[in-house]
């Protein structure tokens, strides 16, 4: 009895710790009457966990501004500066480095050209040169570096630090955290990029308060990030979320990886740029040249009017809205986010997407979805990574990665 009992005020203790932390987070600066108020925990309760809390150095107590007599309260405030980390987005030819503070504000990014990374012994090399340079460019001590994110595209097991498998570099299981870790003597964490997009929306983002949401990326290619009940679907191994090979038609144009008709194969910027070369070879698209074509060019000319590349953005704008539409059907989700490289094209393709989503979710179901076109920056998956370790601070330990209680005879 006293075991499970220790057990369970060591957890309700760091449930109540996450939700102060969360509420100061999201409302601070703040006063400890409207932290009770909001989290309906006992006076006592809130001044016992802020204590805690600026103990451990997360929020600090900050004068109110002009009081209108009386004694000012005192309001309690983040500490901006209790903890740095470093996001990384490692892709094929290249690794973009985001140095953070508490609140996810990017203070230094850094992006290196890289080649060779099919060798995982060069990848833990270039890594460890880019973490070292934003260390220095940041001026930030290495000492009170918390730790490292790191997204990359394919098949991720979170839970062992794991890359399954990386179609574009080439890996099948390896140990990339741990591997890193032995390098730097930094704690690393390694998700799927889209998922520290989601995880970043979710702490920092526009997901912030929302249970059910979807976050899908466009661009390179068709990524999806599934937040349920507030936390994170991540299928049996890691695998679930490839709305990108979802099929549109079997018999449709071929897909990377290797099937014919999948989302991707439609919507992606190599799918946009192929669409346009056939155009110019059909002689529907002149004054190119086709072996030079990239999806910032052809974006562009759709934007100053050109018909034909407006018509391919848009017929890619109402197979995304089909997909979109399905995953409404499937989920109900409150609110869709869409990210990456692909918000470049704006209503060319948001457009013929939004028609096509009201055309085909089933029963009005649309309407409960609000689609919500982030604002896209050269830093965000970088952004991304670095919330996957900042999200271990603030979430609640009910979803914590590893167990935190543990059962233990002695009163605490
Ligand atoms: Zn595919």
């Amino acid at each position: 009895m006293t075991r499970l009992w220790t057990a369970n005020r060591q957890l309700i203790r760091a449930i109540n710790r996450s939700t102060v932390l969360n509420i100061v987070k999201a409302d601070g600066p703040i006063s400890r009457t409207e932290i009770g108020r909001l989290s309906g925990l006992s006076p006592a309760t809130v001044s016992e966990i802020t204590a805690d809390l600026i103990a451990e150095g997360l929020i600090y107590e900050k004068a109110a501004g002009d009081s209108t007599g009386g004694r000012p309260p005192i309001l309690l405030d983040l500490n901006h500066d209790a903890a740095y980390v470093i996001g990384l987005k490692l892709a094929e030819r290249q690794i973009s480095a985001a140095l953070t503070d508490i609140e996810a504000t990017i203070l230094c990014t850094l992006t290196a050209p890289v080649s060779g990374l099919n060798s995982v012994e060069r990848a833990i090399e270039e890594l460890t040169g880019v973490i070292e340079r934003v260390i220095a460019e940041s001026s930030v001590p290495r000492q009170r570096i918390t730790g490292v994110g790191i997204g990359l595209a394919g098949v991720i097991d979170a839970e062992r630090g794991l890359c399954r498998y990386s179609p574009i570099l080439g890996w099948r299981d390896v140990p990339l955290e741990q591997l890193l870790e032995e390098r730097i003597d930094i704690p690393v964490r390694i998700d799927n990029d889209v998922n520290t997009l989601a995880m970043a929306e979710k702490w920092f983002g526009a997901g912030q308060g929302v249970d059910d949401f979807l976050v899908v990326t466009v661009g390179r290619g068709v990524g999806l990030g599934i937040v349920v009940n507030g936390q994170f679907y991540r299928g049996t191994r890691g695998g679930g979320g490839e709305f990108g090979h979802t099929v549109m038609d079997p018999h449709g144009p071929l897909c990377d990886c290797g099937k014919q008709g999948c989302l991707e194969a439609y919507v992606s910027d190599p799918a946009l740029v192929r669409s346009a070369r056939e155009a110019v070879l059909q002689g529907k698209l002149v004054g190119v040249d086709p072996d030079e074509l990239t999806v910032e060019q052809i974006t562009e000319l759709a934007q100053v009017g050109n018909e034909t590349l407006h018509a391919i953005f848009a017929q890619a704008g109402r197979v995304l809205g089909l997909g979109i539409a399905n995953l409404i059907n499937v989920f109900n989700p409150a609110l869709i986010i869409i990210s990456g490289e692909g918000v470049r094209a704006g209503d060319l393709l948001f457009g013929p997407m939004r028609e096509a989503v009201e055309e085909h979710t089933f029963d009005g179901l649309g309407d409960d979805t609000e689609i919500f076109i982030q604002e896209w920056g050269d830093e965000a998956w970088a952004w991304g990574a670095a919330s996957l370790v900042l999200q271990e601070i603030y979430k609640s330990p009910i979803h914590a990665r590893v167990p935190e209680v543990s059962l233990s005879t002695s009163a605490s």
